[in-house]
């Protein structure tokens, strides 16, 4: 066995690692596979042995002694304390100049931490995002990767032989060094959450405010899809809705709990962006909902207090309302990518890895759960990093963009408040985009208290300097 030299190793053969390990094997790399229940690597190779060349391990010196060298070893299992553990296992059998790629969902700080313990020990690691969930991994993600320049050199050509691509561009691309690559997931699915909770209020608004049913509201998701809003989620919200449910024949989304859950990278987005001091208020919104939805106990609590009468619009007006939805939800998008962009441009400064802010739109261009069309415009907006927009509500493209929707917006938002219909994502997103275009806030105000109970000081906008007040004179 030793002597059929793989060209890479990929441990953990769960959904993401055997489809990651399935997609190699199909684009003619020899993969070498292990799991820790071996069962699991049995069943790889006897349902999918026929589609490339596999070398089944039983153990972890199996696996690294059937690699070439360089030796490339993809980690795929679950994210944190057994990716340490794994490593652990690895680690002494590796050599110095070997690669090792972690795939898992793995926090940037862990990442960073990892890379440098395997550093002292000789070995490259890379931490590496990957979307497009299992199908993604089998047909072609979004892969992220940081790391080493060395590690990118050994592990490049092979992860960008299996991603996605766009006109012949593979949706992958060497992001930075340590955790950057796990950092740009992070934000991606920050961004991701956002998105899912901006189209969950859209499609609240067309039922409870225009009166649609999940069906005609599919319908307005595939017109949107063929327009400017053309993504991956929108053409799912619209199966989503469409879908009855096999055993009432009620529609699909009337039988689920309305609680969603989160796995947590969400949070980490919105932690990560308070410690970098960055305002992604979207994110936050989104992370909350769906914290709110899982409240039972308080929402049984809360539901007998009065609300507006709620009219559902008159048809005429309902197609109007459709149209203003369907602004709104491009403008709150537009905001909520522009905070992910400050994120990721803190995140770069903050830990020196000089991110191509253009390149990570141009690798969620496909594969990945927020691909869209209106990436190309944000790469567009930061082709050119000398000329890049400091936030993209300036570039001139979504400058004009909510220039022309803004009006839509504010409706929408009056809409959903005047008729009590929550629409957290599209109000702060108004809010946000309303706050960076205003002259002055009441930020001066807060100040002013912050100096009065707690002589915290202030500064002047017409004096340079540090200032307190003497507040009611001698206290
Ligand atoms: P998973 O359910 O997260 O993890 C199961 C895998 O981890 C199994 O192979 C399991 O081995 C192995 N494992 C757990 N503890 C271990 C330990 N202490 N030592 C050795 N192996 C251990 O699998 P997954 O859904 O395929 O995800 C794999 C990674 O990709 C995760 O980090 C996940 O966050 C990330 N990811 C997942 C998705 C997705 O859509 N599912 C998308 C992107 C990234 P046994 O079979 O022996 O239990």
């Amino acid at each position: 066995m030793a002597e059929r030299q793989a060209h890479i190793g990929v441990t953990g053969l769960a959904v993401m690692g055997r489809n990651l390990a399935r997609n190699l094997a199909r684009r003619g790399h020899t993969v070498a596979v292990h799991n820790r229940t071996s069962a699991r690597t049995r069943e790889l190779v006897s349902r999918f042995g026929d589609e490339g060349d596999f070398v089944a391990c039983t153990s972890p010196r199996e696996l690294v002694e059937a690699l070439q060298r360089p030796r490339r070893l993809v980690v795929m299992v679950k994210a944190g304390a057994a990716t340490d553990a794994v490593l652990e296992e690895f680690a002494p059998l590796l050599e110095p100049g070997d690669v090792v790629m972690d795939g898992g969902n793995a926090h940037f700080e862990d990442t960073r931490r990892r890379e440098a313990a395997l550093r002292e020990r000789g070995l490259h690691f890379a931490g590496c995002g990957i979307s497009g969930g299992e199908e993604g991994a089998l047909h072609g993600p979004s892969i992220m990767p940081g790391g080493s320049a060395e590690s990118y050199r050994a592990l490049g050509p092979l992860l960008e032989s299996i991603a996605a691509s766009v006109d012949g561009e593979p949706c992958c691309a060497h992001l930075g060094p340590d955790g950057a690559g796990h950092f740009v997931k992070m934000v991606h699915n920050g961004i991701e959450y956002s998105d899912m909770q901006l189209i969950a209020e859209s499609c609240d608004l067309l039922r409870r405010v225009a009166g649609y049913e999940p069906a005609r509201i599919a319908e307005v998701f595939r017109e949107w899809n063929a327009g400017r809003l053309d993504s991956y989620l929108i053409e799912i919200t619209a199966e989503v809705l469409a879908h009855p449910d096999a055993a009432t024949g009620r529609p699909f989304v009337d039988v689920v709990a309305d609680a969603a859950e989160q796995k947590g990278t969400g949070r980490w987005t919105v932690q990560t962006a308070l410690d970098l001091g960055v305002p992604v208020p979207g994110i936050g919104e989104a992370v909350f909902a769906r914290s709110l939805s899982g409240h039972g106990r308080l929402r049984a609590a809360a539901r007998g207090l009065p609300g507006p009468a709620r009219p559902v619009l008159h048809p005429d007006d309902a197609a109007r309302f459709a149209g203003n939805v369907e602004s709104a939800l491009y403008a709150s998008k537009i905001v909520a990518y522009a905070q992910g962009w400050q994120l990721l441009a803190a995140g770069s400064a903050a830990f020196g890895w000089d991110l191509d802010l253009g390149k990570v739109a141009a690798i969620w261009r496909d594969g990945c759960i927020i691909r869209a069309r209106f990436l190309d415009d944000i790469r567009a907006a930061y082709q050119d990093a000398a000329q890049a927009p400091v936030t993209l509500l300036a570039d001139p493209t979504f400058a004009e963009a909510l220039h022309a929707a803004q009006n839509p917006w504010r409706h929408v938002v009056a809409q959903a408040t005047e008729l009590g219909v929550p629409a957290p994502g599209f109000s702060s997103a108004l809010s946000y985009y309303d706050a960076l275009r205003a002259e002055r806030l009441p930020a001066a105000l807060v100040q002013g208290l912050r100096d009065y109970f707690g002589a915290h000081t202030y500064e002047r906008v017409d004096r340079k300097g540090t200032f307190h007040t003497r507040w009611g004179g001698d206290r």
